[in-house]
């Protein structure tokens, strides 16, 4: 029996992987401290035997008794409303979290994997992004705070690898949505699907020319397991390369839906991406991994999910700007 400890188990990805693990027959402890997590994800995780959870912010050390196998470091505000309104919380868990988890899985000659991001490459000049390209960050705007604590670490990823020899990976994930993301997450999914369920115009912000390439979760949840199991030490992207513009997301969700709702025009926020697809060539080759789940098929399995909670808790979609 082997057992992993996942970072951010109460969080959208960090339930989905753990569920995953655990049904592979892994024993799995969860840690999380609800900053941006829901209890409903880990009171799900409790009912499956092997699961086991402690309630800790990882930017503090943490001590483990047991023996690891692998930590898959998955705690972080991520969508951008979480991370604009905790800008200390989300570079001290990219950093100081990082550094922690590094140290935990050095102690436990444990596997060590970073959930990293497609935010790495910022506004990037190439596209579709390619795990060489170094990105084009403004450090310090507004999303700086994400993207520098992402990059730190996975400079402090490499470092634990290249000098204490930690058996690092790290995963660039590329947009991702799905059943069990809050309903006010913030992020375009889940705002468009709840505001179209409820009839409200769905916000686009600027013009909705921008990009961007959905992942259905279970999809992502493979490449990453996969990512895990193999040898591959260098970043790799794991996303769906089908792009959409933000219009034709919010005309696919309303249709998806049967909706009645209009479109509202927000600001673009600043240093808001203009594109973004992956380059999946290196996950296609060393992990035989490529999603097998088309936007159209994904919104089919998650607007079911988002129409109990909208029926049942009055949930709410978390615009970044309103009026
Ligand atoms: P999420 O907000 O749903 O989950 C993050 C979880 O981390 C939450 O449960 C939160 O409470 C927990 N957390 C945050 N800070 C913590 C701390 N200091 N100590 C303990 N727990 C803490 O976000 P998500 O979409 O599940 O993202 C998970 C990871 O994947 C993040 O690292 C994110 O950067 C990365 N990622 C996600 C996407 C995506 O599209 N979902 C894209 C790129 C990268
Ligand atoms: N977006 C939007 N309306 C919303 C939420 C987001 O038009 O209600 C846009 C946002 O400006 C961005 C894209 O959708 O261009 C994806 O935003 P999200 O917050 O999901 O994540 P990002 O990819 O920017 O990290």
């Amino acid at each position: 029996m082997q057992r992993v400890l996942i970072t951010g188990a109460a969080g959208f990805l960090g339930s989905h992987l753990a569920d995953r693990f655990l049904t592979e027959g892994y024993e799995v402890v969860g840690v999380d401290n609800f900053i941006t997590g829901s209890d409903q994800n880990i009171t799900n995780l409790q009912e499956r035997e092997g699961f086991s959870f402690l309630n800790h912010d990882i930017s503090t050390p943490l001590y483990v008794g047991e023996e690891l196998d692998g930590v898959l470091h998955f705690a972080s505000p991520a969508s951008p409303v979480d991370y604009l309104e905790l800008p200390i919380q989300t570079l001290k868990v990219g950093s100081l979290g990082t550094h922690n988890m590094l140290g935990l899985s050095l102690a436990k000659s444990a596997r060590f994997l970073l959930a990293s991001t497609s935010e790495v490459y910022g506004d990037p000049e190439v596209h579709p992004q390619t795990e060489d390209y170094w990105g084009n960050v403004n450090p310090i705007g507004l999303r700086g705070v994400y993207d520098e604590a992402k990059r730190f670490a996975e400079a402090m990823t490499m470092a634990y690898h290249r000098y204490h020899g930690v058996d690092t990976r790290i995963v660039r994930i590329f947009n991702t949505y799905g059943p069990s993301m809050r309903p006010a997450d913030g992020r375009v999914v889940s705002n468009f699907i709840v505001q179209a369920l409820r009839n409200e115009p769905l916000t686009i912000y600027g013009d909705g020319s921008q990009t961007r390439s959905f992942c259905y979760v279970e999809d992502e949840v493979d490449g990453i397991f996969r990512l895990f199991h193999s040898d591959r030490i260098e970043p790799t992207n794991v996303g769906n390369p089908h792009e959409f513009t933000i219009s034709e997301l919010a005309q696919l969700v309303i249709e998806e839906t049967g909706s009645q709702s209009g479109i509202e025009s927000l600001p673009l926020p600043a240093d808001d991406p203009k594109v973004r697809r992956p380059d999946i060539s290196v996950a296609r080759e060393i992990l035989g991994w490529e999603p097998l789940t088309t936007l159209h098929e994904g919104l089919k399995k998650t607007v079911p999910y988002f129409r109990n909670l909208v029926e049942t808790e009055n949930a709410q979609a978390r615009p970044l700007i309103s009026d």
